[in-house]
Parts: structure tokens; C-alpha cells; sequence
């Protein structure tokens, strides 16, 4: 089976390729298929963002196809910066920026700064349409540490641990991230529709 990543990230695609290439799924990337547009993040949701970027792919390629939104969500921001993480600090963003627009948002909230990163996964293929959330719990800390990483991973501490998400190595923060729980959550999903597929009295009426 062959699965479109609509996507132009390089990490995502060789993280979902690590993790459904044990299933035999072969994962392909927008370029692969010679597919160049920009699928503008305009909706209220991080599902409604991730069915649009499926949703238009699968509609020009007809093959299986998943894409992703994510972000951080903050409990006394009232789940901001969301799906607005990426752009937080207006039109000159840049993870800079966003890291100070938020340390400056909580500078007078009460601690702790409870926070989560969110993941969401659209699949869609003709028959289905699927989707699945995948989440990490922390908090927001005060000034940043870490240079792993990207975006808000110098001021996120996930539970359990002492290291923000920069400070740890990416082995360890790709195995407990939101992305990587989604993913795991997808893989989960075809592996048993694979199994049902197989041993479904339907399709062998006679076996
Ligand atoms: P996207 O899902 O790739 O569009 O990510 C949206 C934005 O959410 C990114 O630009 C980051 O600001 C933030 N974000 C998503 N995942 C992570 C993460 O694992 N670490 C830090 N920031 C993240």
C-alpha cells in the first residue's frame, strides 16, 4: 500500500516513513510525485486544516493520503497560540518572535503554565476518512533552554521530565511528541484494517 504525505517537511516525511515502513506501507512525498502547490492553513482548527491539506491532495492524486496540522495550545491562553502558532508574533514571525510574544502573554498568569502540543492526522482515502490526535502534556518555563528542536520546543518541558523539549536528544522527544502519538495512532488503524481485511468472512466467504 502507498501512502501520500502531503507535506514538504523533510522530518515529517522521514519520521512517517519510519514508522509505517515496518507496516510495508511505502510512504510518498509531494515531490515525489512531482506535486508543487501550497495549501494555504485558513481554517479555525487544526482538523479542519489537516482535511483541507488531505482532502486537496487526495482529490488530485486518488491515492490514500494524510496530512497533519499541529501546535501548541496553552490552558490560561485559552488554548492560544493554536492554530495560529506558527505566525503567534504577526507578519515578521519567527520562532523567536513566538517564543517572546508567549513569554510575554503569561508574564502576569499564574503558574504553572500548563500547555500541550497537539497533532492531528487526516486520512482519505475514497472509502474513509479518518482522523487521529495525538498529544504531549507539560509546561511553558520562563526563559528558554535548548537548541534541539525547533519552534516552541526551548520553553516546553513535557511531563516527566527536567529537559525542555530543545534540551532533549530528538530520539527521546520523537518518541513521546504529539506527532509521533498520532502517527503511532494511524499505524495502529491500518495494521488492524489489514488484519480485519485478511480475515474478514466477507471477502473469504469460504475459507
Ligand atoms: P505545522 O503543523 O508544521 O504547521 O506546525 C505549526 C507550528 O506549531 C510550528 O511552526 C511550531 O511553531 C509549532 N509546533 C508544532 N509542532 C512542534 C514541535 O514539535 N515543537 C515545537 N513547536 C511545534
Amino acid at each position: 500500500m502507498k501512502v501520500v504525505l502531503a507535506s514538504n517537511n523533510l522530518n515529517k516525511i522521514k519520521e512517517a516513513r519510519e514508522i509505517l515502513n515496518e507496516l510495508g506501507v511505502e510512504v510518498i512525498s509531494l515531490k515525489d510525485l512531482g506535486i508543487n502547490i501550497e495549501i494555504e492553513e485558513d481554517q479555525e482548527t487544526f482538523e479542519g486544516n489537516a482535511r483541507k491539506k488531505a482532502h486537496t491532495i487526495f482529490e488530485i492524486t486518488k491515492l490514500p493520503t494524510i496530512a497533519d496540522d499541529s501546535g501548541l495550545m496553552v490552558e490560561c491562553l485559552n488554548g492560544a497560540p493554536g492554530v495560529y502558532s506558527s505566525r503567534y508574533a504577526g507578519e515578521e514571525h519567527n520562532y523567536e518572535r513566538n517564543n517572546q510574544k508567549l513569554l510575554d502573554e503569561l508574564k502576569n498568569k499564574p503558574k504553572p503554565h500548563r500547555a500541550k502540543f497537539v497533532c492531528v492526522i487526516n486520512f482519505k482515502t475514497n472509502s474513509e476518512d479518518e482522523i487521529f490526535i495525538g498529544e504531549v502534556s507539560g509546561e511553558i518555563i520562563d526563559e528558554p533552554r535548548g537548541t534541539n528542536g525547533f519552534g516552541y520546543d526551548p520553553l516546553f518541558k513535557p511531563d516527566g521530565y527536567d529537559y525542555t523539549f530543545a534540551e532533549l536528544p530528538s530520539e527521546i522527544k520523537n518518541k513521546i511528541s504529539h506527532r509521533f502519538r498520532a502517527l503511532i495512532k494511524f499505524r495502529d488503524y491500518l495494521s488492524n484494517k489489514f488484519r480485519n481485511d485478511v480475515i474478514n468472512p466477507d471477502l473469504y466467504p469460504h475459507s
